[in-house]
């Protein structure tokens, strides 16, 4: 094929995805210095789109980047008015008191919000600025210099051909090249993936993590709204099946978002993390509070669980991985957005430093010193443990220790040292032989849902006529390995009903609905042969999140 020619834009810095980190990033280098150039590309329809967080935020990030955030209007309308944990069984629950809790867990002075309105806001306070943010645009390839370094990225490629080439409606996109690009990609981002085991960054830490998180959001009655309440459950119905819990979050409007969490290291191919969450709904206490209510949103995403050991290194030449995209989620508090913004915010001041000193394409180490030696290092360093604690030793064993781990931690020591995750996820899933199959009940459709009605509660979208952007390395793995091996755990994998094994006249045969896809990245993750890579689609398709 003749050499694609694309025009080239310049910029100081290029930003890929408008999620917290690459936002603050943005907003960091106009506020040291109005005349650089920036720019924030998007592959959701707009800024917005694709984020699903929680959201319970600890505003420490956004303090430090726009100190007067409450007179900009920023959408921190409802604080935290009570926090309870609770470990489930399958018809009760049993509350854990708040005071053996370290300080750490508490979540006053924090706030339930949309991460999604709060990009949007942040999204506004950027282009007052002067950034470009371009929605709409993926970035689908990494652009290199002579001497390796990153130079920019290949955005905006519209139109491809369902083989991938290039056809009548082909549009090429464009380089854009940076004297730094930021890779803040969030959770497993495509081109992070690319660009750690182009420079081996990961050498020498420990595997990273990961949980698959689903949410809804649900209009419930208002008199069992409680604006501002936060709860937490662990135990049922997960059991010893697999790691996880829920999160119910009553934010503003009689809304409550209900998410559940299932760590990916689970052994067992036959577990349905999805249906696990829909089950979830029927335990007593929540199908109480959800009763008389109805699902308005869908949506699931990755989560970043490998903490302190995990994270790879952060920066090569040219390039640094910002936020979700090195995993800076803080486990036990299932909070990653107050570190995504203050990774932003440090790659930023780095980067203005070493601009003005006319470097371009080197290494930022100073950001890398900064997150693992300041405020982020610190907060992800004292609970290191709890996740290799829990998937060592199961939950009780690790609330114990975890609980003593992190309250020894936040007093400046560790009994237990570093501990190490051993397996990634996809090694951690065992022979489906070995396990038995699990019987979920089927959704009432009033509190539990199919996976593909729900699917369609999440908006989401993608031109059919280009190319699957979920690539199989080989494309007789899932039939002739994973089936037999694993029983496609694919199947039940995936949140959004995506993969599919249809039985005809010729036998079993692998479908890819890449259409359902919700961007979660749970598939490049968990396929125990590593088959899967998830490329990204062209811009603006997938998930369209309202108010996630
Ligand atoms: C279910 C769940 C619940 C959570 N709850 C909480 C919580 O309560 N509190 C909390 O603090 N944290 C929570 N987190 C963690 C939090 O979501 C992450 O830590 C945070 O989103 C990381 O921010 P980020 O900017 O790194 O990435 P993201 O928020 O994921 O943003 C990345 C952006 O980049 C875009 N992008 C990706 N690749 C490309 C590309 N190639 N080209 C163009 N654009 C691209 C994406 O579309 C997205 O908009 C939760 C996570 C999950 C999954």
């Amino acid at each position: 094929m003749a050499e694609i020619e694309r025009e080239a834009m310049e910029y100081d810095v290029v930003i890929v995805g408008a999620g917290p980190a690459g936002l603050s990033a943005a907003i960091r280098l106009k506020q040291l210095d109005a005349d650089l150039n920036v720019v924030v590309l998007e592959k959701g329809s707009e800024v917005g789109a694709h984020i699903l967080s929680g959201a319970v935020l600890d505003p420490c990030g956004l303090d430090a980047l726009i100190p007067d955030w409450k007179e900009k209007g920023a959408p921190l309308n409802v604080p935290v008015k009570g926090d309870k944990f609770y470990m489930l069984g399958e018809a009760g629950q049993v509350r854990i008191p708040n005071f053996p809790m370290p300080p750490l867990m508490h979540n006053h002075g924090n706030y339930i919000v949309s991460m999604g309105n709060v990009c949007r806001w942040m999204a506004e306070q950027a282009e007052e600025l002067g950034v470009e943010i371009f929605p709409g645009m993926a970035c689908s390839e990494m652009v290199y210099g002579e001497n390796g370094e990153v130079k920019g990225v290949v955005a905006g490629v519209f139109g491809l051909e369902p083989d991938g080439s290039y056809g009548p409606n082909t549009e090429p996109g464009m380089e854009l090249h940076g004297k730094y690009v930021f890779l803040s990609e969030g959770v497993r981002g495509s081109l992070s993936k690319e660009v750690i085991a182009k420079y081996d960054l990961s050498a020498g830490k420990e595997p990273q993590k990961y949980g698959v998180g689903m949410k809804e959001i649900w209009e419930i009655d208002p008199a069992k709204h409680k604006e501002g309440s936060v709860t937490h459950t662990m135990g049922w119905p997960l059991g010893s099946n697999a790691g996880g819990g829920s999160f119910i979050y009553h934010l503003e409007n009689n809304q409550v978002y209900v998410g559940f969490v299932v760590h990916l290291n689970y052994k067992n191919p036959h577990l349905y993390p999805y249906m696990e969450f829909q089950r979830f709904k029927h335990h007593p206490m929540v199908a109480d509070l959800l009763k008389g209510g109805k699902r308005v949103a869908y949506g699931a995403r990755a989560i970043t669980e490998g903490g302190y050991q995990s994270m790879p290194k952060l920066v090569a030449p040219g390039v640094a991985l910002l936020g979700c995209s090195a995993g800076m989620v803080n486990v036990p508090r299932i909070k990653g957005n107050h570190n995504a913004m203050l990774s932003g915010k440090a790659a930023a001041e780095a980067a203005y430093d070493a601009i003005k000193a006319e470097r371009s394409g080197d290494e930022l180490t100073v950001y890398e010193t900064e997150v693992r030696n300041g405020a982020i290092g610190s907060d992800l360093k004292k609970v290191r443990n709890v996740k290799p604690m829990w998937s060592k030793w199961g939950l009780t064993a690790s609330l114990m220790l975890g609980g003593l781990d992190m309250w020894t931690n936040t007093l400046g020591f560790s009994l237990f040292g570093t501990l190490g995750h051993g397996k990634n996820d996809a090694e951690s899933t065992e022979d489906a032989s070995k396990h038995q199959p699990i019987d979920y009940p089927k959704p009432d459709g009033t509190l539990s849902f199919d996976r593909l009605t729900n699917v369609s509660f999440a908006a989401t979208n993608h031109e059919e006529s280009q190319p699957c952007h979920l690539r199989l390395a080989d494309p007789e793995i899932p039939v002739k390995v994973n089936l037999p091996k694993y029983d496609e755990p694919a199947q039940r994998y995936c949140p959004a009903g995506v993969y599919e094994v249809v039985e005809d006249e010729s036998g079993p045969r692998f479908v890819i609905n890449f259409q359902n896809c919700v961007h979660c990245k749970t598939c490049d993750i968990k396929d125990p042969s590593q088959n899967i890579t998830w490329t990204t689609p062209q811009g603006g398709d997938g998930p369209n999140y309202p108010n996630m």
